[in-house]
């Protein structure tokens, strides 16, 4: 092949890289995408960033036709098959890419869409869409894997002609022959849905100077800390912070939030282990050093996605019984050991 014209895997790999910069697109190891070449399903492997696409081996090639013959006996949980000698172990959406009939399958927690989805009603909010070069599906909230993917299925059985599927809680599907028309209706989307922009929030005063907390570094970034110091969102910390799967995974299954800095040290004296960021009414978001580059995206995730809602009461969170299920999860474990 004429080295002047990429080939498919060429073109994703630098669609990835240049959508794993974007933290509104992708945060950290979060989203996948996939090709398929004859039998072989390309799909990224599970930990890894697609920001790494054009630097590192993130892809790893499955025998389709297995997946498919398994997806007929409605058997979702099947292990793919890798071809070939990789450790990697493939996305635990592996199943989502395969069932799509799409060459070329992406899936993202977009922020400016993932803040429509998260909502009680998303449909009502949905913004008009961009007329005929879109069929899309809205499916709710699935835990991630078999469930979710069987739940895919079943839309797509109804409605063959579907490319795009929003889903609840949780981010979207984009399916097309080519990297290109993938593109494309992702960037028409996102900005149809960015047009509906949230409220903007009063400037923190430049004087205001939080207190120091032994142990902890006051997080970088100047916006993220309204998360503390907006009681809207404060209040959010602890009644709307099951959002999306990500969240839980990453920042765990509640917030550890505080009304005051001496609450805090009070408590602090009670605990083993001190958690891994803290949220101060009226001070801000504290860190332990450690405090991971992925963790980080996703915590600006999660405020990216309060700061476009117009009424906070309009979010809707998991269920305590499906957050559990989140961070009960064999698979999910594997991906955040393996995280750069
Ligand atoms: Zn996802």
């Amino acid at each position: 092949m004429s080295p002047l014209i990429p080939t498919t895997a060429e073109q994703v790999k630098l669609y990835c890289a240049q959508i794993g910069k974007d933290p509104l697109l992708t945060q950290g190891a979060g989203g996948n995408v996939s090709w398929k070449d004859g039998n072989i399903l390309w799909i990224k492997a599970s930990g890894t960033w697609l920001a790494d696409a054009d630097k590192k081996d993130i892809f790893i090639p499955v025998d389709l036709p297995h997946l498919r013959q398994e997806m007929t006996q409605k058997n979702f949980s099947v292990t793919p098959k890798v071809v070939g000698d990789s450790t990697l172990r493939p996305s635990i959406e592996t199943m989502l890419h395969a069932l799509m009939p799409h060459k070329v399958v992406v899936h993202l927690h977009a922020v400016e869409i993932l803040a429509y989805l998260v909502r009680a009603n998303p449909l009502a909010d949905l913004p008009p869409l961009i007329g005929d070069t879109v069929k899309w599906v809205l499916v709710d909230y699935f835990k991630p894997g078999a469930e979710l993917a069987q739940a895919v299925s079943e839309h797509i059985a109804d409605n063959p002609s579907v490319n795009v599927i929003f889903l609840r809680n949780h981010g979207l599907v984009v399916g097309a022959d080519s990297i290109a028309k993938v593109k494309q209706i992702i960037e028409d989307l996102i900005l149809t849905f960015n047009s509906n922009k949230g409220k903007s929030l009063p400037k923190q005063e430049a004087s205001f100077m939080p207190k120091e907390v032994d142990g902890y570094v006051y997080f970088q970034n100047d916006a993220l800390h309204e998360l503390a110091r907006n009681i809207e969102y404060f209040n959010c910390l602890k009644t709307k912070w099951a959002l999306y799967p990500d969240h839980i995974v990453f920042l765990g299954p509640a917030a550890y939030v505080y009304k005051s800095y001496d609450e805090f040290m009070r408590t602090r004296v009670t605990m083993n282990e001190l958690p891994e960021v803290i949220f101060i009414y009226g001070e801000g978001v504290y860190v332990l050093p450690a405090f991971s580059k992925a963790k980080a995206e996703q915590l600006l995730c999660y405020y990216e996605i309060l700061r476009r809602q117009q009424t906070l009461s309009q979010l809707r969170s998991l269920s305590d019984a499906q957050v559990l299920e989140l961070i009960d999860w064999d698979a999910e474990k594997y991906r955040q050991q393996h995280k750069p």
